[in-house]
């Protein structure tokens, strides 16, 4: 069995998280959940299989790698630096006031004050798989919210490595088996291994320093140099190699040369890519790998999990659960509120912070090591972790319905998407008689002039933020977010719609979009974009009436451009009476 043990881990993982996503995306919870079930199935603590967790923890990180990597492709420094004066101040605040929580019930429970320490931080920092999946299902990633979330996270996480590497020089201190168990420092500058607090803080600093510099300075133009070489090779295989060599190399180098974390490497190399032009190509090649490892981080975390817990400490398991979701939301939202942003919007973004995972587990099982923790903190940790990120979808849901609506579409333009709930109660149009573009990328901007240009009222549904703010600068009725989600054509005014225009390139999203416009106005009719025969069929097949096969056009531009510099070659040339 050994010989075959990644094989069978990959298999059984990916196999029964797809029966359980599906499953729960049946009963409309979050595939998440089922995910997390399938690793519980498959876990150690409950009956049957038992897949190889270590194996499953480093398919995890891959996962993670290829997560924040093609987050970090989304975003450019400046984005980053933008959201820096919410982003630090509440990142920080935030884990300091959990920390805080969590050291006092530590404290309750007669644990020396390292193990407070341990525990509160643990409990402090929010997991980035969990945000970010949570985000990009619901095509969030690109909104303010999207953006503040990820400035959170990244100093979120800087400010973890700094505490997995003060840990070991202050456990002495706190009580705790002073360096790290086993002796050795890893990284680059490890012969340097000093064991005085301030020694151990301006070296982390310095490696985190050392790092940004050297992708700053190399690496923003060594990549995008390595990928048009090998883009220009022709060979799709070879740049798809490229992409992913690139995003896991820097991660794996970022680890365990300057010690930074896997995923804050793979970060900045997305990062640096983010202003090529390819980077939207590397992008969508890492997309079907990202996708599936990112689904055996949750089974991994889900095979962490002994159920029995529950029976055994139900009240402490309840209280690090409350800190958890409870501590983070509020601290969140507060500081946020705070900052004058809208409290929809805070309360939004703390629910998202609001779940712990894989730097609780390492900073949980760091401390046990260092004789800081007790074995019993870990267990909680772990508990807590699992019952967060499984709560989390539901919470988003339930508790965003009890606040206000944020108003929507202000007079002054007010982001308004990033604010409002996942499934919104959209203000319907006052339009009617009105064609309902969906998509204003390079095809439905073309067809939006037109309607323009023939007076005819339109307004466009789209989630791109970048043209969602250009179309409101200049006035154009825009309904911000993914069209295919509950609720969004009915504030389109479907019903006395006359035209329906699905310019957008997913047949999957076309064609879920089309069946419901055509049930709501049987009489819409509806104009859709395909790319293939069997895309057009599919999309006849729900409604749409009149197709446009985009390669097809291309075809009849070309041909006519041919036709109209060679004479017409007169037809049937042999049948024509000679001349005498
Ligand atoms: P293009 O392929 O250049 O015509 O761009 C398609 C446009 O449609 C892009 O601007 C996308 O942001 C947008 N888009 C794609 N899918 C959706 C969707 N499901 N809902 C709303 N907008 C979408």
């Amino acid at each position: 069995m050994a010989s075959t043990s990644l094989i069978t881990t990959l298999v059984v993982g990916l196999g029964l998280a797809l029966v359980l996503g599906t499953l729960a995306h049946r009963l409309r919870v979050s595939p998440i959940v089922g995910y997390l079930v399938a690793g519980v199935l498959i876990g150690p603590f409950t009956p049957g299989f038992v897949a190889d967790q270590e194996l499953a923890r480093q398919l995890a990180e891959l996962g993670v790698i290829l997560l924040m990597f093609g987050t970090g492709l989304h975003f450019s420094l400046d984005d980053l630096l933008s959201v820096k004066w919410i982003a630090l101040p509440g990142a920080l605040g935030q884990m300091a006031f959990v920390t805080a929580l969590g050291f006092a019930l530590a404290q309750m429970m007669g644990w020396p004050v390292g193990a407070g320490l341990v525990f509160g931080l643990a409990l402090s920092v929010a997991s980035t798989v969990v945000v970010l999946r949570g985000l990009q299902e619901k095509r969030l990633l690109q909104s303010e919210r999207g953006l503040i979330a990820v400035g959170w996270l990244v100093v979120e996480d800087l400010a973890m490595i700094l505490a997995l590497i003060l840990l070991p020089a202050l456990a002495g201190i706190l009580g705790g088996q002073e360096g790290r168990p086993g002796g050795a420092e890893n990284g680059l500058f490890g012969f340097l291994a000093p064991h005085t607090v301030g020694g151990a803080l301006a070296l982390t600093l310095a490696k985190v320093v050392a790092f940004f510099a050297l992708m700053l300075v190399v690496g923003r133009r060594l990549i995008p140099w390595i990928l048009h070489y090998v883009a220009h090779t022709g060979s799709r295989e070879l740049f798809r190699l490229a992409v992913l060599a690139i995003a896991l190399g820097v991660a794996l180098g970022a680890a365990e040369l300057f010690g930074v974390s896997f995923a804050l490497g793979a970060f900045f190399a997305g990062i640096t890519l983010a202003e090529s032009q390819l980077s939207q190509g590397a992008a969508q090649e890492t997309l079907p790998l990202r996708d599936a490892f990112a689904v055996l981080f949750f089974v991994s975390v889900g095979m962490l999990f002994d159920p029995a817990i529950l029976l055994r400490q139900p009240l402490l398991v309840g209280a690090t659960f409350l800190i958890i979701v409870i501590g983070n939301t509020a601290a969140a939202a507060f500081i946020v509120s705070a900052l004058r942003y809208p409290l929809p919007l805070a309360v939004a973004l703390g629910i998202s912070l609001s779940q712990i995972g894989e730097f609780s587990f390492i900073l949980a099982s760091l401390g046990v090591e260092l004789k800081l923790l007790p074995e019993a903190g870990r267990d909680l940790i772990l508990a807590g972790a699992i019952l967060s990120i499984f709560l989390n979808p539901l919470l988003v849901v339930g508790l965003e319905r009890l606040v206000p609506r944020p108003r929507p579409r202000e007079a002054d333009g007010a982001p308004d998407m990033a604010g409002a709930p996942e499934i919104p109660e959209l203000p319907v149009t006052s339009l009617t008689n009105h064609a309902v573009l969906v998509g204003h990328g390079r095809v439905g901007s073309l067809v939006a002039r037109t309607l323009e240009a023939a007076g005819q009222p339109y307004l466009v549904i789209e989630d791109s933020k970048a043209i969602i703010d250009d179309l409101r600068r200049r006035n154009v009725e825009v309904i911000a977010g993914n069209a295919a989600q509950p609720g969004m054509l009915d504030a389109a005014n479907i019903a006395s719609a006359r035209w329906l225009i699905s310019a957008i390139p997913n047949p999957f999203e076309s064609g879920n979009l089309i069946e419901h416009a055509h049930v709501a106005n049987p009489n819409l009719e509806i104009i859709a974009r395909a790319h293939s025969d069997a895309e057009v069929e599919y999309l006849k097949k729900y409604g749409a009436s009149f197709i446009i096969m985009g390669e097809q056009e291309i075809a009849r531009g070309i041909s006519e451009h041919i036709l109209s510099q060679v004479e017409p070659v007169p037809k049937k040339l042999h049948d024509e009476p000679v001349e005498p």
